[in-house]
């Protein structure tokens, strides 16, 4: 580990001012992902800004437009916050998927859709990585690849994103709330994290002199409420990260599917969405065949490699459950999990 200074951002403008000031700064936040990173000698910063006693940024507000969560928000309080099981329980679904109850209480909001991916090459710094020095190479492409990308990835990188929470929140439509020198914007979710194309150790469009201030999630994903699922499938039933999850949201019409939401986690470097293979299921019965054909659409040109070719049949076969899964009402518990 690196020698680093510590910082205590005492508000959203100090946050700023310190990150201005040294390039090689980093926020920390719970800290489970970064002190992990530094530990490992992954990441280096020359400064950790703490903006964990910034006031108004642990917040969880409601207001017409939706919810918003403050980017200093735990993951357990996200979770469990009436106004996210009730309106929007996808998203506390996903949330219960991941990790453990003490990593959740630490996690916040701001810092799980910033982690950093977890390939094992990309963790190991002795080894070349394109993620962690740009031009150094990608071992993973002929090394072990099980857990790699099968969409949407380069020959420069075949790293997936490993949050849940990010799934839930792009099937939702979320925007990220975001302050900077030149003051606040938003991004949707979808625009937010970044496929690796010829740069992939930026993760994010998110600037080096940005803060993530909070979470949207817009009013109008209250339609999925009824019919949802978040289903993770992975090597053990908890604390394991995703091979391939789904979280679908359904607003049904009788037996008809009037709208749909399709989002995949583990499969790509950012949460997999196409929204042609929402459009598949509009006006279409909520049958195996609807879905398969929506999972065809969203599958389009997956690629698989030497380990990982497996998740293609298991990427179908999931969202052909979980779309079933919302379909019935009946959603993937995250406290009683079964192989069925
Ligand atoms: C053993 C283990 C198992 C896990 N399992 C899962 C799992 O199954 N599913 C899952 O989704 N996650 C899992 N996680 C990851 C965990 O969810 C993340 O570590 C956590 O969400 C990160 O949040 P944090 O507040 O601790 O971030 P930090 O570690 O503090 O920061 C992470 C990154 O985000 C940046 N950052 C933090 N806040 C902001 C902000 N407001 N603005 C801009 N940048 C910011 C930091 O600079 C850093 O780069 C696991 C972690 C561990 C250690
Ligand atoms: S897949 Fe990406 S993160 Fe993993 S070794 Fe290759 S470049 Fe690095």
């Amino acid at each position: 580990m690196n020698r680093f200074s510590y910082l205590r951002a005492e508000s959203v403008e100090g946050a700023l001012a310190a990150l201005a000031a040294d390039p090689a700064a980093k926020i920390v936040a719970g800290g489970t992902n970064l002190l992990d990173l530094m530990k490992y000698d992954v990441e280096q910063p020359s400064r950790l800004i703490d903006i964990t006693r910034i006031e108004g940024l642990d917040e969880i507000t409601q207001s017409e437009r939706g919810i918003m969560i403050g980017a200093l928000v735990s993951n357990t309080t996200i979770a469990y916050h009436p106004a996210v099981a009730e309106n929007f329980p996808l998203l506390s679904s996903a949330i219960l998927a991941g990790a453990t109850p003490q990593l959740r209480n630490a996690a916040t909001a701001g810092g799980n859709i910033n982690q950093r991916t977890r390939c094992y090459y990309f963790y190991d710094a002795a080894l070349p990585c394109n993620k962690r020095e740009p031009g150094s190479g990608c071992p993973a492409l002929e090394g072990v690849n099980r857990n790699h990308a099968i969409l949407g990835a380069s020959d420069d990188c075949i790293a997936t994103h490993p949050s849940d929470m990010c799934v839930a929140l792009a099937a939702l439509d979320a925007l990220i709330h975001i302050a900077g020198p030149q003051g606040q914007r938003t991004i949707p979710i979808a625009q937010y994290h970044r496929l690796p194309d010829g740069s992939p150790e930026r993760d994010t469009t998110l600037g080096a002199d940005e803060l993530v201030i909070g979470i949207e999630i817009p009013a109008e994903a209250r339609r999925f409420m009824g019919n949802h699922t978040y289903l993770k499938l992975r090597d053990r039933l908890s604390y394991a990260f995703a091979l391939v999850s789904v979280a679908a949201g359904l607003q049904m019409e009788g037996d008809t599917i009037a709208d749909a939401r399709i989002a995949l986690g583990g499969v790509a470097h950012k949460p997999w969405r196409r929204p042609q293979a929402e459009e598949v299921l509009i006006g279409r019965a909520a049958d195996e065949t609807s879905f398969a054909a929506a999972a065809d659409v969203l599958l389009e040109g997956a690629q698989g490699r030497k380990h990982n070719a497996f998740k293609i049949e298991l990427a179908r076969r999931a969202i052909i459950r979980a779309l079933g899964q919302a379909a019935a009402g009946t959603p993937q518990s995250q406290s009683d999990k079964r192989i069925a």
